[in-house]
């Protein structure tokens, strides 16, 4: 087994002191990073536990009137704060519907912004192609079983897709990623943390090395009143999604809940959380009604480029799509956290 150091920091400098030897990775909950590591995929110099700086996993009021959700605030907590489920339920819903409660007790917000694809030629070392990786070395998934892959934005390098529940919820609320490094502070919304892959899908991020998440900021987002997030996968329940969607409205009341705003996000079926620029377009001004719904979907999957396996993808992702913003027009989504 690859060989590494071990060191527990107490504070956030000393973990970016920590982070400047090459091959330095931060560990939390570990819940992907570890299967990374018994798998020959990632073999990191040196393994920083930030698990104990306490400071990061507050989850408390912002500056500017939102909530910061500290970088090492487990899932589970996130979830169940009664801030969360009362002002961003879409958050609590997303949460909930990933992984398992013992996962959920250990994964913490920065990680989960951080989990790298599901796809199985990634995991699996003896496939030599893989250019997420090994840079350079091909593709597998392109001609192998691609079922669970992208239908947009993907390249001929990668075709995976992220798997975050909680990131797609998160770009739906316009949330903002607070990162620190040696070298200062940068603040980045969610929407462009994470990245399509290019040429160089060993990115997954544009978290650069020796930078670190603190915290994720929830603006004041009158969005979040009506909004549902809808999963769609195989199994009722620890499964990555074939397609999930984040859907939130601003209605007029007076107007006869005609749309003031909307964000609308896909997940797993593109290398990052897809937002569908085009919803404002077609939906601010108009009802939520079949037409307008039936626009939007066909917006959303005008660029869809299905591959060999997943075909099904572009039709399951219209009809959820019509689904969810069809949930979050019909009533406050705070009745429906579990
Ligand atoms: Fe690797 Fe991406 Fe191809 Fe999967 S889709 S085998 S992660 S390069």
């Amino acid at each position: 087994m690859h060989s590494f150091s071990y060191a527990r920091p107490r504070g956030v400098e000393a973990a970016l002191q920590l982070a400047q030897q090459p091959g330095a990775r931060f560990i939390a909950g570990g819940t992907n990073l570890l299967d990374l590591m018994k798998g020959g995929v990632e073999e990191p110099s040196r393994l920083i536990d930030i698990s104990r700086i306490g400071d990061l996993a507050h989850i408390g009021e912002s500056a500017s009137g939102g909530l910061r959700i500290g970088a090492l605030a487990t899932n589970a907590d996130t979830a169940a704060h009664p801030a969360v489920r009362e002002r961003y339920p879409l958050l609590a819903q997303a949460i909930l519907a990933g992984a398992s409660p013992q996962l959920r007790n250990m994964a913490s917000a920065g990680g989960n912004l951080l989990q790298r694809t599901r796809c199985p030629f990634f995991y699996d070392t003896g496939f030599p192609e893989c250019n997420k990786r090994d840079p350079g070395s091909g593709c597998a998934a392109r001609g192998g079983f691609n079922r669970n892959h992208a239908i947009l934005g993907a390249s001929e390098a990668c075709i995976a897709v992220n798997p975050s529940d909680m990131s797609v919820a998160l770009a739906a609320l316009d949330a903002i990623v607070q990162i620190r490094s040696l070298r200062g502070s940068r603040a980045v919304p969610v929407s462009e943390f994470h990245r399509l892959p290019g040429q160089t899908p060993q990115h997954d991020t544009v978290l650069a090395a020796g930078e670190m998440i603190v915290a994720v900021d929830l603006p004041p987002n009158a969005l979040a009143r009506h909004s549902h997030y809808l999963k769609i996968r195989d199994r009722a329940s620890y499964a990555f999604a074939l397609v999930s969607v984040a859907a939130a409205l601003d209605l007029d009341d007076a107007e006869g809940r005609a749309v003031k705003d909307v964000r609308l996000v896909i997940g797993s079926v593109a290398h990052k959380p897809w937002r569908v620029a085009e919803a404002r377009a077609l939906l601010v001004g108009k009802r939520v009604d079949a037409q307008s719904l039936a626009a939007v979907a066909d917006a959303a999957a005008s660029g869809a480029k299905p591959y060999k396996d997943n075909a099904f993808k572009v039709r399951l992702m219209k009809r959820a799509i019509v689904r969810a913003l069809t949930e979050a027009a019909a009533e406050p989504a705070d009745r429906r956290v579990a």
